[in-house]
């Protein structure tokens, strides 16, 4: 149940993480409104912690993207992320939490689908962040050949490091004293949860990102990338489906995220104690 004092503090924590994540060009303006979306789901359906999960998520990535942004994508590469990026990586879990909230009464398995998405993306968002730092060339997930980096479906050790920070900081969220967010988390099972949902997603949007996703080439930097438009020139399709960009694929990645959290949740394994 909604109360007003919720309702409340919810309002008062997404206008300032709003205006920070604005004003310190995590998200753009659209983005804003979008994860204000998520945001009031998460905190008014879930309440506090999995409104925690969602800021750890965004905090942790936002700052990974933004750390060494121009060597990971060039002088002219993407902007700040906009509101597709944060449909594409929260749309999921805010579903399944909503499904969880109509049901009337608490569903701790839509509660494991929320974590598994947010897991999910979180984990593949770092792999790709954290990757990206990595000087040597990536290899291609499925053939093993070194590929250029940026490449979708390339991985390194740095990439894996990543995902591993991201279940290691979601799982630090969920140990948040109980008194702070009112609800009590097993920390084994939590873990676990974690670790199949992250890892299943990043390898899923790997594997599927270098069999089938869009490649382009830019006409102006040379560097293989994964949107149609760099450097402000179009860039020359490679290889793969223009169609299934990147945001389609991390759609995908969580909803597979959620299904392995539903069904851990629903073999027994309850997060929340
Ligand atoms: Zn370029």
């Amino acid at each position: 149940m909604v109360t007003i004092l919720l309702f409340i503090e919810a309002s008062l924590v997404l206008l300032l993480s709003g205006t920070a994540a604005y004003l310190g060009r995590f998200l753009d303006l659209p983005g804003v409104i979008a994860a204000l979306g998520v945001g009031y789901v998460s905190y008014l359906a879930g309440g506090r912690l999995f409104f925690l999960v969602l800021f750890a998520f965004l905090a942790v990535a936002g700052t990974a993207t933004r750390y060494r942004y121009r060597q990971k994508y060039g002088e002219a590469g993407r902007a700040v992320r906009s509101w597709t990026n944060v449909v594409a990586n929260g749309g999921v879990a805010s579903a399944a939490l909503l499904l969880g909230v109509n049901a009337g009464t608490y569903r701790p398995e839509f509660m494991a689908a929320f974590l598994g998405a947010i897991s999910s993306a979180f984990a593949d968002t770092m792999a790709t962040e954290i990757g990206l730092l990595y000087n040597g060339s990536p290899r291609m997930i499925t053939s093993l050949r070194r590929v250029a980096p940026g490449t979708p479906g390339g991985v390194t050790h740095y990439g894996f490091l990543g995902s591993l920070a991201a279940v290691a900081a979601l799982w630090a969220t969920l140990l948040i004293p109980s008194d702070l967010t009112g609800v009590r988390v097993d920390a084994v099972s939590a873990l676990i949860l974690l670790a199949a949902t992250g890892f299943t997603g990043s390898l899923f949007d790997s594997v599927i990102g270098g069999l089938f996703q869009g490649r382009y080439r830019c006409t102006i930097c040379r560097r293989v990338v994964e949107v149609k438009k760099h450097c402000g020139e179009t860039s020359i399709l490679v290889g793969g489906i223009p169609a299934l960009n990147n945001d389609v694929v991390n759609v995908l990645a969580t909803i597979l995220g959620a299904a392995v959290g539903l069904v851990f949740a629903l073999n027994g394994a309850d997060v929340l104690t």
